[in-house]
């Protein structure tokens, strides 16, 4: 096979083994759920196209390894009915990641695999200059690591204080992770929002109603990336109270990457040349935010 058909099978998830003629096929999972007859498909695919072995991988894939070339068109045949698709590869939006959220873990704020559908659909497969991930973690326990994601985003609770029901016990400045909140001369409370990781865990503890939440929603990080050269997203703008918003700024964000963006560049070097300012100030244009 020469080169050129090599990377439009690439494109279309299909990656070359170290064994010649074999290829391990990456499927479309989003954010890591299968029902079960999208699992036993899988399985039957591997078992007949493959040498009866899946491979889990990094970011909640799956990969049908063992896979002879002439095979490739009969497996996504076979798999097509359990509306199992196969991924993608090159410069493109790849998979979306997700926690299982708020539906289902007691610490989710938002619900994350409502969100990662809605992203997938909109932008999974759409050329970019260089690989673009977007992950979705539905708390601040960012199990799904939004900070290594070109665009990251974590639920978040922002929390403001209120003087009328504080006894100033000071417990909420005691359990703070950050040291976000600090007593001023004239005894009232500040909460820093630079510093604050958006926990809730100053909201839950407060005996008296104090510490409140001012809102819930999106928080999102961009510019980050794992492999070679390491980095983490930062974060921008504030919290984003819908899917809607959040969707609105994740697409604002592809938008300033295809316009700035150079061939096999990511997206965190790209940010480093034009500065996150730059793109923030963007997003809030676009956005309206
Ligand atoms: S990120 Fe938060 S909501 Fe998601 S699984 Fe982890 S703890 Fe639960
Ligand atoms: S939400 Fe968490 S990080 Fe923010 S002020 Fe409260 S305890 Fe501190
Ligand atoms: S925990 Fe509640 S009552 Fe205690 S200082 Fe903080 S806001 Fe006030």
């Amino acid at each position: 096979m020469n080169e050129a058909d090599y990377k439009e099978l690439k494109k279309g998830g299909m990656m070359r083994q170290a064994e010649a003629g074999l290829f391990s096929v990456r499927l479309h999972v989003v954010g890591g759920r299968l029902d079960t007859t999208q699992l036993r498909a899988i399985h039957d695919a591997a078992d007949r196209f493959g040498r009866g072995e899946v491979h889990l991988t990094s970011r909640q894939g799956v990969e049908i390894p063992n896979v002879r070339q002439d095979s490739l068109s009969a497996l996504k045949e076979f798999l097509s009915p359990s509306g199992v698709g196969v991924g993608v590869c090159g410069p493109t939006v790849r998979t979306v990641t997700a926690c299982q959220g708020c539906r289902v873990c007691p610490s989710g704020v938002i619900d994350s695999p409502e969100l990662a559908d809605a992203a997938d659909r909109a932008f999974y497969g759409k050329p970019v200059p260089h690989k673009f991930k977007i992950g979705v973690s539905g708390c601040v326990n960012n199990c799904m690591k939004a900070e290594e994601n070109d665009a990251g985003i974590k639920g978040w609770i922002e929390p403001r204080w209120e003087r009328g029901p504080c006894t100033l016990c000071g417990v909420c400045a005691a359990v703070c992770p950050t040291k976000a909140i600090a007593t001023a001369e004239d005894g009232s409370l500040t909460v820093d929002l630079d510093l604050c990781i958006g926990c809730g865990d100053c909201i839950v503890s407060c005996p008296s109603g104090g510490m409140r939440e001012a809102r819930r929603g999106y928080r999102l990080f961009a510019g980050g990336k794992f492999g070679r050269k390491p980095f983490l997203g930062k974060r921008i703008l504030g919290v984003l109270t819908t899917k809607e918003e959040a969707m609105a700024a994740i697409t604002a964000v592809l938008e300033f990457f295809r316009a700035h963006g150079k061939p096999r560049e990511r997206f965190g070097d790209t940010l480093e040349r034009t500065g996150f300012d730059a793109l923030e100030r963007r997003v809030k244009e676009v956005t309206g935010l």
